[in-house]
């Protein structure tokens, strides 16, 4: 049983952002860390896991309604995969796992556990890509990766294991995998602001920084409170080289083979830790009802002679709400109060709380809580089911407007490095500034600040005027680079 003590957060959002988030996630039950000697491994636990179910059945339909089909693929790849592809080991092989033996026998060729699946799904495209009736093809993973990085743990945003969804699909030509590219990272965005109550940035990584192999990496960046950038979901346009390296080819109406053109798109359970970060406060977690397990919970305020009419009435109005498919709780338990109640609830952050004593009885009245800013309202008991929805919209507008604010007001622009360091050292958030395209130029402002550019946005033709110059080297621009520190 916990006490009053284990309920509360003691560390502070603003001052102790660390420490807060590492408190929240535990206190709020969404995670345990993982065994002793396998750091970097966490648990996560059924309230934790049911916000990952709903971003899955959310992005599972709009990927099935735009022709993705789901696949599963062994967790192990063997070494001479990951080879036919160069880049991709340059890219991942400090991060690799491997199992070298199965039982007590050596294997005579080591397994990658997969830092991502590109290099063993792709040879099965490649069987079963033949004619241009082939194409487009679809595939989507649901599974999780690893990728040893020795770091600092972080539930969700930064674990050795993580669960994401990894899509791979083959096309005709450039043009259709761009595309598919941004079909895939629109539907990102559309998660984050639908769902989740999170607005983005939408743009391109630099090309220093893009997937190995890739064509273009296209990117989702969500601001955090701390001021830092969060790598929200990537797409990729691969170009033809995985399937010039795999084989993927087609032949054409003309009976000419051809590479397909291909691509592969991510999203992890760092979704979650951008959702926690982003609306929760110093009394725990905030969810917005969108993604809430809990939408809504009942609290009854009784004494002994009025208890039997409250309960009543808070079960009457618990049934009338779950039969509209509100995701209600009542909680009647004897033996807490309704403050420590009250305390729980809002540590696991159910938006809405309905407090019911002889007084709503008597008026036949309910009065409402919100969870974000503990906004309280009297509303009629009749038409709750509606009344209900109001509220979920509400609280839904409340948590965007304040990540939008956020977002607003942290987009700054400056135009020399001395003016980029200063700006993004005093404000955390995106420094906008033109740049030349050279990776040299990230150097000066990733030395001494560990900021790099975390995005360019796509319009860079219309907004790089002529005459404008790179704010590091001073050669001619070719894209506004946003600079930001990140997870
Ligand atoms: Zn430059």
């Amino acid at each position: 049983m916990s006490s009053e003590q284990d309920l509360g957060i003691t560390e502070s959002k603003q001052h102790n952002t660390g420490e807060w988030y590492a408190e929240v996630v535990k206190k709020a039950g969404l995670v345990n860390y993982g065994p002793d000697g396998m750091s970097g491994f966490i648990v996560t636990r059924p309230r934790g896991y049911a916000l990952w179910e709903a971003i899955q059945s959310e992005l599972d339909s709009k990927f099935k309604a735009t022709g993705v089909q789901n696949a599963y693929f062994p967790m192990f790849i063997p070494e001479s995969y990951l080879e036919r592809e160069k880049d991709i080991v340059e890219g991942f092989d400090p991060e690799v796992a491997w199992v070298t033996h199965g039982g007590h026998d050596e294997l005579e060729e080591r397994l990658a556990v997969r830092p991502t699946s590109e290099s063993i799904i792709a040879p099965y495209l490649a069987q079963w890509v033949r004619s241009h009736r082939d194409l487009p093809l679809r595939v989507n993973q649901w599974g999780s990766v690893v990728r040893w990085e020795a770091t600092e743990t972080k539930p969700f945003f930064r674990t050795k294991e993580f669960l994401w969804q990894e899509g791979h699909t083959a096309h005709e030509t450039h043009d259709k995998a761009w595309d598919e590219t941004m079909t895939r990272l629109d539907q990102y965005a559309d998660l984050y602001e639908d769902l989740l109550a999170i607005p983005v940035l939408k743009g391109q990584k630099p090309d220093h920084d893009k997937f190995p192999g890739a064509h273009k990496t296209t990117t989702v960046e969500a601001l955090m409170p701390d001021g830092k950038s969060v790598q929200a979901g990537t797409s990729h346009h691969l170009g033809t080289s995985f399937a010039e390296a795999f084989d993927i080819t087609f032949s054409n109406k003309d009976e000419e083979t051809q590479p397909a053109h291909t691509t592969s798109w991510g999203l992890s359970w760092r979704a979650l830790g951008a959702l926690i970060m982003t609306h929760s406060d110093d009394q725990g977690l905030v969810l917005p009802p969108t993604i809430a397990p809990e939408q809504v919970v009942i609290v009854p305020i009784w004494q002994e002679d009025t208890k039997g009419d409250v309960l009543d009435y808070a079960d009457e109005v618990a049934n009338d709400l779950a039969d509209s498919g509100v995701r209600v709780e009542l909680d009647d338990r004897d033996e807490r109060n309704p403050g420590f109640k009250f305390n729980e609830w809002e540590l696991k952050g159910v938006p809405i709380r309905i407090e019911i004593g002889p007084h709503e009885v008597e008026d036949g009245e309910v009065t409402i809580i919100h969870r974000p800013d503990g906004e309280s309202i009297t509303a009629d008991r009749d038409n709750i089911d509606a009344t209900i929805q109001d509220h979920f919209d509400g609280v839904y507008a409340k948590l965007y407007a304040a990540a939008e604010e956020n977002l607003d007001d942290s987009v700054r622009e400056a135009d020399s490095r001395e003016e980029i360091l200063g700006t993004l050292g005093r404000h955390g958030g995106y420094v906008k500034a033109p740049w030349c395209g050279d990776e040299e130029c990230e150097e000066p402002i990733k030395e001494p600040l560990a900021a790099e550019i975390v995005m360019c946005p796509f319009d860079d033709e219309e907004t790089v005027g002529d005459d404008e110059t790179c704010a590091i080297c001073g050669d001619d621009a070719t894209q506004t680079a946003y600079f930001a520190k990140n997870y």
